[in-house]
């Protein structure tokens, strides 16, 4: 049985002091969240803060990347998956779009990222999907194989047991335009397709595929009803305590 995953992705939103406010309205709110795992991913200044203010709860604190490289050394402005589990993180969402079009990450950083997250006991939110224009022409399963592919390159049966997939149409991000439920089914059964070939069918049972893409209090519970939608990563509806939980508590 696999238990669903709700992240919140509140990319560079937010000072600390907000950040703290909306993580301990969230807190009450969660609390009886038992059928979940509730993740939120603020800023990196933020981890530790928000990681110590959560302690104890059941709301569990990702960072929004981290570097490719393991060991400490001249790597200025990239910060480490060691660092951020230092910090109080426990997940690190890889390879989100918005990453993979402004700042250049490709198949390989995200593999490399995901290895180094791996290595020092992190799980990796990686993120995939296709843009309209790959949609459109026919190439969206194509384009997300080979993103699956490259991510999981290497990785252990073992390895897996510490993967979260998130289908993240880029169409669907920010947009309002979310896909229909039985369109993300569609790219959620063939991804666990995916992982089948590469990994073995137990481990792609096993493995959670999130949807992402402008996931809302009112679509989160047609998405959830889908067979292989085992949660979602949420970008604007979960900037606030009051949407993202009803996100949570979509039973
Ligand atoms: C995201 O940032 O991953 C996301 C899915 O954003 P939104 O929910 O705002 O579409």
């Amino acid at each position: 049985m696999r238990k669903p995953v709700i992240a919140g992705n509140w990319k560079m939103y937010k000072l600390l002091g907000e950040a703290v406010e909306t993580a301990l309205a969230l807190k009450p709110l969660a609390a009886n969240a038992n059928h979940c795992e509730v993740i939120i991913a603020p800023v990196f200044v933020h981890l530790k803060t928000l990681a110590d203010r959560l302690e104890g709860s059941n709301i569990k604190v990702a960072a929004q990347n981290c570097a490719s490289e393991t060991s400490f050394g001249a790597q200025t402005g990239e910060i480490s998956a060691e660092m951020l589990k230092d910090v109080g993180a426990s997940h690190v969402i890889i390879g989100h779009s918005e990453r993979r079009q402004f700042y250049g990450e490709s198949d390989e950083s995200v593999n490399k990222k995901t290895k180094a997250a791996l290595a020092f006991s992190l799980t990796a939110v990686v993120c995939v999907g296709e843009i309209l224009a790959e949609r459109e022409s026919g190439n969206a399963e194509s384009v997300v194989k080979r993103q699956i592919v490259g991510a999981l390159g290497g990785l252990t049966v073992t390895d897996m047991e510490r993967i979260i997939i998130a289908y993240e149409p880029v169409w669907a991000i920010g947009t309002g335009k979310v896909a229909a439920p039985e369109q993300a089914q569609e790219m959620h059964g063939f991804i666990r397709g995916v992982i089948a070939e590469t990994h073995g069918g137990e481990i792609a049972e096993a493995t959670r595929i999130l949807y992402g893409g402008s996931v809302k209090p009112d679509n989160i519970a047609g998405l959830m009803k889908q067979t292989d939608i085992d949660g979602a990563l949420v970008g604007g509806a979960s900037l606030e305590a009051e949407s993202f939980a009803q996100i949570i508590n979509y039973k």
